[in-house]
């Protein structure tokens, strides 16, 4: 299988080459070519498999330069019983009869990069090899708070990488400040830069085009990359948790093979969901697709008038990862639906650089319209569906698993569709401790690691391990800089 860009089919890479490449040199994404086919015997078969089999089983069809024992070796380290805290790996919660939840959350930065960044490092890492690529490459971040903590976590001490996360000061929740600062691993580094995250990101890029540190570090012996999820190995792995899904589904008796099966999804990037509309492709029995959006809903706009503006208001939500106006994975639903028409895309994703705007045909329309349903949830009622489900399911939900439940209850309501649905969690809400308390209506809410214990003691539940343990990690991390100063901080990290 030939992996392509999405503005031009004439590239033509094998996978590993496009997970070591990341994105085309044309800035389109590497996507197959083809989409293996998923039959009711190959599901059959996966029924009776663990989670860790799934992966390994649904990996193999894309990734033709890996052997299955390489894929076995990468799933078992990745999903081990060290890195999650339920064998089942993504378990689904039952609310009611036809309402189930998909908890992505139990890898060990509690929210669900987790899913795939505990598999990319190994798959980039054996890329390089099955390239010849002799230099070790270090992976730049600039994060807002989740990814960077997850990025952490899944290339510590992978072979032939390294890792250096920049967050901006104040600008990360403490939890998520202090998970970064005690990052253990020997190849990792963390920095904190005075600004907001745009000055980090920014400073970032800056990095990346920096044609003389690009061959200093090159006779140092390293190269740069990114893990953000334009990668083809960030969306692989999630196609497995919607395959897996529907099996426990009929597993647990609630559908017959073959029935269609609705996914709602809390959506930013397009990547998650777009994981769940291959493996439709593929012949998973997928109904309608609900993209939730939080008040940044280009996306809603989108799916229902066919124009993609991000000329608009940016909100900060208590759905930070969702906080997003240009959602890069759409370009491959695009050049799918289009029939890969690769001139096509090129041409909407210039004018979005241009004048942030594109409108799609009539036709691109129709095929969204029969795929997609896109609504969104502002902030007072992402409060009051956390508390709501918390009453009615007993069930505690985080911001951004709220955004979906409501957006899927918004969907029943207009069109009477009854399908049995999953709804997909993204985060643990002990991440979002201070958002979920005051949705339950606690008037004075703790400071940093405190409110861990406040939520412990206000529902029942037990906090993860990896966040609840926080407290008795040293510090190893602790320097601020200047945006200006970032370069010196990679030369001193790679000396
Ligand atoms: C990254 C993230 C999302 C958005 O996922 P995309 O793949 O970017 O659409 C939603 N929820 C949480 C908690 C996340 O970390």
């Amino acid at each position: 299988m030939r992996y392509v860009s999405t503005r031009n089919k004439t590239v033509s890479l094998t996978a590993s080459q496009a997970i070591a490449q990341g994105l085309a040199r044309d800035g389109g994404l590497l996507t197959p070519e083809v989409f293996p086919k998923l039959t009711p015997e190959m599901l059959e078969d996966w029924r009776g498999k663990t989670y860790g089999q799934r992966a390994v089983a649904l990996m193999k069809l894309f990734l033709e330069d890996f052997s299955e024992e390489e894929l076995t070796a990468f799933t078992q380290a990745g999903y081990s019983n060290q890195k999650f805290d339920d064998s089942r790996v993504a378990p689904l919660h039952q609310l009611d009869d036809n309402t189930h939840c998909l908890e992505l959350w139990h890898g060990p930065t509690s929210a669900f990069k987790d899913m795939a960044l505990q598999i990319l490092p190994h798959l980039l890492s054996a890329s390089l090899v099955k390239t010849n690529e002799d230099k070790t490459v270090c992976i730049l971040v600039a994060t807002s708070g989740d990814t960077g903590k997850a990025a952490l976590e899944g290339f510590k001490d992978v072979k032939g990488t390294r890792i250096l996360v920049f967050y901006p000061t104040g600008g990360v929740s403490q939890v998520q400040e202090l998970q970064m600062k005690t990052q253990e691993g020997s190849n990792v580094g963390v920095c904190s830069v005075f600004g907001n995250f745009d000055d980090a990101q920014t400073g970032v890029k800056i990095l990346f085009s920096d044609e003389k540190l690009r061959a200093d570090l090159a006779e140092r012996g390293y190269f740069l990359s990114s893990a953000n999820s334009i990668n083809w190995g960030r969306i692989l792995p999630q196609l497995v948790y919607y395959i897996s899904a529907y099996c426990d589904l009929l597993n647990a008796g609630k559908i017959q093979m073959g029935d269609k099966v609705n996914y709602c999804v809390p959506t930013g990037n397009f990547g998650n969901i777009l994981a769940c509309w291959y493996a439709g492709q593929m012949g998973l029995p997928v109904g309608k697709l609900i993209c939730a959006s939080n008040s940044n809903n280009v996306l809603t706009e989108f799916l229902s008038t066919g124009v993609y503006n991000k000329n608009r208001t940016f909100y900060t939500t208590m759905s930070p990862s969702m906080d997003i106006l240009v959602s890069s994975n759409l370009e491959r639903l695009l050049f799918a639906l289009t029939g890969q028409d690769d001139q096509a895309v090129a041409g909407y994703m210039k004018e979005l650089n241009t004048t942030g705007r594109y409108e799609v045909t009539e036709d691109l329309k129709a095929k969204l319209k029969d795929h997609f349903y896109g609504g969104f949830c502002d902030e007072d009622r992402t409060g009051r569906i956390i508390e709501k489900v918390w009453k009615e399911h007993n069930y505690l939900i985080d911001p951004h698993t709220a955004v979906a439940y409501q957006v899927m209850e918004d969907y029943r309501k207009e069109s009477g569709d009854d399908t049995t649905t999953v709804f997909v969690s993204t985060a643990s809400p002990f991440k979002f401790c201070d958002n979920v308390l005051k949705s339950l209506g606690v008037a004075e809410v703790k400071e940093g690691l405190d409110a861990l214990d406040q939520l412990n003691q206000v529902s029942g539940r037990p906090a993860p391990v990896p966040l609840a343990s926080l407290r008795n990690k040293p510090v190893r991390f602790d320097q601020s800089v200047e945006k200006e100063k970032m370069l010196d901080v990679v030369l001193e990290f790679l000396k």
